[in-house]
């Protein structure tokens, strides 16, 4: 058994039902069992769904960094666990979801396996990732560079909006505040 832990990053998204709720109770889930342990939890930013279906409901996003024993492989399962148990629709490639969790970075990790790619092979495009982690971890970098200077490039960054739930965070993300 490995009992190093090691830091992991989690994106979290929703964009059906009760999103908020969902992405509470799934945190919770995530840490929920003595191998992850909760070490930052981001604000929830909403987001315009980027791809598939036209007209499908915005998504909540979020980040949080854990510390784990588990392996990244059993890491993920634990992740799609949580996501079935909030009963994700996967009929529509790239279509609402009740709950996405992706794997980010495990520790520095890098890996080409299909399964489990890693760092995650989109989050350096994805400012609904991006933007969220940097505002609670403003020197971490991926692929060499800070995750805040990512997001502000990304293609999505301008549909960043605030979610009414964050009383804090009253406008559009600004470059000073990443
Ligand atoms: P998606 O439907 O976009 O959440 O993709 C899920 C699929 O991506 C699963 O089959 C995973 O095995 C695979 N996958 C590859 N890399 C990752 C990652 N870093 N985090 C989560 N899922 C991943």
């Amino acid at each position: 058994m490995n009992t190093q832990y090691t830091r992991a990053v989690l994106a979290l998204g929703s964009n059906l039902g009760e999103r908020n709720d969902t992405l509470s109770e799934a945190v919770a889930d995530l840490v929920d069992r003595p191998e992850v342990r909760l070490l930052v939890v981001s604000p929830v930013v909403q987001t315009k769904a980027v791809g598939g279906p036209a007209g499908q409901p915005d998504f909540l996003n979020m980040v949080i960094s854990v510390e784990t024993t588990l392996e990244p492989l059993e890491l993920l399962r634990h992740c799609q666990a949580v996501e079935n148990k909030h009963h994700r629709v996967r009929e529509v490639h790239w279509g609402p979801r009740t709950l996405d969790v992706d794997i980010i970075v495990y520790g520095d990790l890098v890996s080409t396996d299909p399964a489990l790619t890693l760092p995650h092979p989109r989050a350096a495009e994805r400012a609904f990732v991006l933007y969220p982690w940097s505002l609670v971890e403003p020197a971490a970098t991926l692929n060499g560079q800070r995750v805040g200077e990512l997001a502000a490039k990304a293609a999505d960054y301008p549909d960043l909006t605030p979610f009414d739930g964050f009383g804090d965070f009253d406008g559009m993300p600004t470059a000073g505040a990443v």
